[in-house]
């Protein structure tokens, strides 16, 4: 199974691994390897055993539907 393609995310051409979740391509340094899926994923899913970027803050929190 090969990979071929620039990660989507810094468009490195080292492209190893496919987001579980959303299917982008995206190099080591943009792959969660426990998670299995892109950091952006990983950071909607949330690691709770890692801090949150203090730039990571577009979206609001309280922004989920579940309380409609
Ligand atoms: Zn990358
Ligand atoms: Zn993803």
């Amino acid at each position: 199974m090969s990979v071929t393609g620039l990660c989507e995310i810094c468009e490195a051409p080292s492209v190893e691994h496919t987001c579980d979740r959303c299917g982008q391509l995206v190099c080591e340094r943009h792959f969660d390897e426990d998670a299995g899926v892109c950091v952006e994923c990983a950071a909607e899913i949330g690691q709770p055993d890692r801090p949150r970027q203090p730039d990571d803050e577009d979206m609001p929190d309280g922004v989920d539907t579940y309380e409609f």
